[in-house]
């Protein structure tokens, strides 16, 4: 157990007023990438929740990829990008949710991901949830099975968890 992780990542976020547009406070997390000892860390408390229980990692572009190809290293795990439209090369399954204005496609290559494979999702940020949810979609059409959704924040008030049900989701830290 890491008594003080929770703290530590907090303190590592760094919080940029009306980016990427006028009115969202992002999150930054590239300090905590920074940190190797606080990046050991995470990955450690991760690592702890899941070891022999996950197959594959799945990070989702672009900031999921960073931890989660560290995590699928310390797992033991394959990795498996999750991308926007367009940018996987050979065959996907695709999966479009709405935004708050307009909507967004992710994807997954069909032969990532065997049946009955169990994926670990990983990213940084949940907010509404519409990607994490679509990620779980995906892995479902490969005949995946979803161990869980491991974020480093959730925004509680956005209820992401709601589009989630049925999922186990697990914050590092809620805000
Ligand atoms: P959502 O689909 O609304 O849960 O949004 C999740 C995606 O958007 C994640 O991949 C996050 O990296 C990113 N994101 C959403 N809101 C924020 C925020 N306030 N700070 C940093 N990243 C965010």
């Amino acid at each position: 157990p890491d008594p003080h992780l929770a703290r530590d990542v907090a303190a590592s976020l760094r919080a940029i007023p009306d980016f990427p547009e006028p009115g969202v406070l992002f999150k930054d997390f590239t300090p905590l990438l920074l940190d190797v000892d606080l990046r050991n860390r995470v990955s450690t408390d991760v690592v702890r929740r899941y070891d022999g229980a996950a197959d594959l990692v799945i990070g989702i572009e672009a900031r999921g990829f960073i931890l989660g190809s560290v995590i699928a290293d310390r797992l033991g795990a394959g990795f498996v990008p999750v991308r926007k439209e367009g940018k996987l090369p050979s065959q996907t399954h695709s999966v479009s949710y709405s935004l708050e204005y307009g909507s967004a496609t992710v994807e997954v290559h069909t032969d990532a991901i065997q049946a009955g494979q169990r994926v670990l999702i990983v990213d940084d940020v949940l907010a509404t949830g519409g990607t994490a949810a679509a990620a779980v979609e995906l892995v479902r059409r490969c005949g995946g099975e979803v161990v869980a959704v491991e974020v480093v924040l959730e925004l509680g008030f956005l209820r992401g968890r709601d589009k989630l049900a049925g999922t186990r989701v697990n914050a590092l830290l809620t805000d």
